[in-house]
């Protein structure tokens, strides 16, 4: 009777590993595809001035809109597409697509301050990416100041001394740099500090449990001081609360981003966002509402 039911488990077990493995292999296909059809579009969630609630930038988040099966989110597509190097095709997709973007706003006197694209630790390893964003910057005519490039703390981490030279070019083309998720990998204080970067974002999973989480307003709490000490500018994801953004302001975390202001936003919700309030103007709706 126990055999049955062990071996009931485990034929369950390796059915389901099946079935995962054989959507891994659709997904994956579907990728490939995916590009060349045009599938791909981004979203653009705003940044925020904590102090003030302006608009400072804004966030390119990749979508994938599949024939079928609607619009699949990146955590479902990234990492397949990290594991076969298709992240380096996608990334160079959405670092033009927000670049050319970016700059048609510009162009339009819409004052978007800066545009931030996530780039994947593959990018740095296995392609040029210093020569391609170098590239794009010459191929867009987006000024290289209005650039900002989020590397995950896992990722920058992991690969400790041989990534300085990778950020260093960089930060020669002359954009900024930000390490994202902040406080979820095992930084090393020593080489944190050495690392030509220009601001820490605070993963949202402190966020959430602020303020009343003792731990995470401790963290918090630390991930600013630190961020001060060596001189970079923090920002916070995932605010949701009013309350979360008062805490957050009150240790003098420079800006964020989170439901609270907006959700991400396709490209005419962003531009519909952009020519309402025009920058520089506060953009006091996008201020924590306080009351009914
Ligand atoms: P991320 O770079 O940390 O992006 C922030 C994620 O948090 C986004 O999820 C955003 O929609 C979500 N978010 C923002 N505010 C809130 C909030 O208040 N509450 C909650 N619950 N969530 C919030 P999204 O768009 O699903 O992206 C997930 C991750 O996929 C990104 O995390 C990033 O690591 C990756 N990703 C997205 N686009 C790209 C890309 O072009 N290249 C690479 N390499 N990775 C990308
Ligand atoms: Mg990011
Ligand atoms: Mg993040
Ligand atoms: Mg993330």
């Amino acid at each position: 009777q126990a055999k049955e039911e062990g071996r009931g488990k485990y034929l369950f077990y390796r059915s389901h590993l099946t079935d995962q493995a054989q959507e891994r292999q659709f997904l994956e296909g579907e990728l490939r595809k995916a590009l060349e059809q045009g599938e791909l579009f981004l979203n653009y969630q705003p940044q925020v001035d904590l102090a003030d609630g302006r608009l400072v930038g804004s966030e390119a988040l990749l979508r994938w809109r599949h024939p079928e099966r609607g619009i699949i989110p990146p955590d479902k597509f990234i990492p397949i597409a990290e594991e076969t190097s298709l992240i380096t095709q996608l990334g160079e997709w959405a670092l033009r697509a927000a670049c050319r973007q970016a700059m048609e706003w510009m162009r339009k006197g819409l004052g978007l301050h800066r545009i931030a694209v996530n780039i994947s630790g593959v990018q740095i390893e296995r392609s040029d990416l210093v020569g391609l964003v170098a590239d794009v910057l010459v191929e867009t005519g987006l000024p290289s100041k209005f650039l900002e490039l989020e590397i995950t703390e896992t990722y920058v981490m992991r690969q400790a001394q041989k990534n300085v030279k990778v950020l260093d070019g960089l930060r020669s083309c002359g954009v900024s740099l930000a390490i994202d998720d902040f406080g979820t990998g095992q930084s090393s204080l020593a080489y944190l500090k050495r690392l030509p970067v220009n601001k820490l974002k605070i993963d949202r999973s402190f966020v959430s449990d602020l303020p009343s989480g003792e731990n995470e307003a401790a963290i918090t709490r630390a991930i600013v001081a630190l961020g001060h000490s060596l001189h970079l500018k923090v920002l916070a994801e995932g605010i949701e609360t009013a309350a979360q953004a008062e805490f957050l302001k009150g240790l003098g975390c420079e800006e964020a981003q989170g439901f609270l202001f907006s959700r991400p936003l396709d490209a005419a919700g962003m531009e519909a966002l952009l020519t309402q309030h025009g920058a520089p103007a506060p953009l006091t709706q996008l201020l924590p509402r306080t009351g009914p």
